[in-house]
């Protein structure tokens, strides 16, 4: 089999990849091979089903990795272009969530992928499932594209192979390594947009537990991110949206981070204090273990007394001192905890590293091999949760597609 395009994958950044390919060269033949059974499987899977395809406010603090990302996302058609002219999927900003959301007016992803699938069928590009490539070979300005017993000849290709996370989808990370073998500069890979692991015995008695507060993330006294929202206790990690959106860090910092939770990040210090010692006041004949009812779930009440006062929890309110609960507002607005590792892939939604911004041009081409593009996840770029890492994927996509379809327009080795 030949192709002019053959784009290696067939998640968000292949299918983005594909339309924009065909559209900038109707005459080029362009296929999208995928490993598994299906294309797009992933895509279903996004934002609990609904799929949070993208976000009304987009800013380079929503990405972390070498890559200009958002100039990217600027030189490319946005959600509103895409999807409701292009694809004919009527979009709406969420209500839940993260603020800036946007879903599908559908409420599923399924809408998305049949969108896109129709799309790809009309503009005639083929799609060849179960076809997991295991090598590519260069020879005389062409591709041989291998998958155990099939091969595909190509004159370009567009690796769209996502990354490590959520392997369940396709996404094990062997194109990574296929592309490190070959000489390419990998950043360094760890899960994002994930839980953050801390010990059990630091979470003993929270498990379950869920907060809104304010959460940073610390290294060496430094503050280095801070996001305000809903935070959930499990056995052995602590999650949330806003957790999800620290994880990155770790590539970075490692065991060396710490979260900081601000339990009433809406009051001060002092405001706290008073208000504490008010319910002293009404309560002073109760034990102290129901001194923080009322403020906080049972549990999150009973952990911060244990945690910080050397008391029995029959002990009378009463008998409390100023430096006591001077103490335990201290807990409420610095909850400490260390990080003792990253999430495991399956729990990740996406991948830190990738393919190494000095490895592309600004078309997305690879410096190292004419010919080969690259978009997505397997590119060292990550967004925050809320849609920023499927923008990217559609936009990188697009862009990789146009260039690549655009070369092709130029002569074989253009
Ligand atoms: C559970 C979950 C929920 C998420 N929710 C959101 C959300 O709501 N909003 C958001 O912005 N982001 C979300 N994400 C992240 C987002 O889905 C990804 O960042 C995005 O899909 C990456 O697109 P991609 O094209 O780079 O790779 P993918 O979409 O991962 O697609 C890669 C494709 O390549 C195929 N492939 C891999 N290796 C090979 C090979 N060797 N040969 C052939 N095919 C191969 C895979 O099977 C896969 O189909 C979520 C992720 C997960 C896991």
């Amino acid at each position: 089999m030949y192709a002019d395009i053959v784009i290696i994958g067939g998640g968000a950044s292949g299918y983005s990849s594909a339309i924009s390919a065909k559209k900038t060269n109707p005459s080029a033949d362009v296929v999208i091979v995928e490993k598994l059974s299906r294309t797009g499987k992933k895509i279903i899977a996004t934002g609990n089903g609904k799929c949070n395809l993208s976000n009304i406010s987009i800013t380079e603090k929503n990405y972390h990795g070498s890559l200009n990302t958002v100039k990217i996302i600027n030189n490319t058609p946005d959600w509103y272009e895409l999807f409701e002219r292009e694809l004919g999927v009527m979009c709406v900003q969420g209500s839940e969530g993260r603020s800036g959301g946007i879903y599908p007016h559908s409420n599923s992803s399924s809408t998305v992928v049949n969108a896109f699938r129709l799309k790809i069928g009309n503009l005639g590009i083929k799609e060849v499932c179960d076809f997991e490539v295991k090598s590519i070979d260069g020879i005389d300005g062409y591709y041989i594209i291998k998958s155990y017993d099939k091969q595909i000849i190509s004159r370009k290709i567009i690796i769209a192979t996502g990354g490590y996370a959520s392997p369940s989808f396709g996404t094990d990370g062997g194109m990574l390594r296929i592309f490190r073998e070959r000489g390419y500069k990998i950043s360094k890979i760890c899960p994002a947009v994930s839980p953050l692991k801390v010990s059990s015995e630091s979470l003993k008695g929270l498990k379950g537990v869920r907060v809104k507060g304010e959460i940073s993330a610390i290294s060496d006294g430094k503050t280095l991110r801070t996001e305000r929202g809903e935070i959930q206790f499990n056995e052995n990690n602590i999650s949330g949206v806003c957790v999800f959106n620290l994880a990155y860090l770790f590539q970075k910092y490692g065991e060396k981070l710490s979260l900081y939770i601000d339990l009433l990040p809406e009051m001060d210090f002092e405001s706290v204090f008073e208000y504490i010692k008010n319910i002293k006041k009404d309560r002073a004949e109760c034990s102290i273990d129901e001194l923080l009812t009322g403020i906080f779930v049972r549990n999150m009440a009973v952990y911060l007394m244990k945690n910080t006062l050397r008391r029995t929890m029959t002990d009378k309110i009463k008998s409390l001192t100023d430096g006591e609960i001077r103490g335990l507002v201290r807990r409420i607005k610095g909850l400490n905890f260390d990080v003792s590792g990253c999430a495991s892939w399956q729990n990740a939604q996406a991948t830190c590293g990738g393919i190494h911004g000095d490895c592309v041009t600004e078309n997305l081409e690879s410096r190292l091999e004419t010919g080969i593009y690259f978009c997505g996840e397997v590119l060292d770029t990550v967004g925050d949760c809320g849609g920023y890492n499927l923008q990217w994927a559609w936009s990188s996509g697009l862009w990789a597609g146009k260039k690549c379809a655009e070369s092709l327009k130029g002569g074989r080795n253009d």
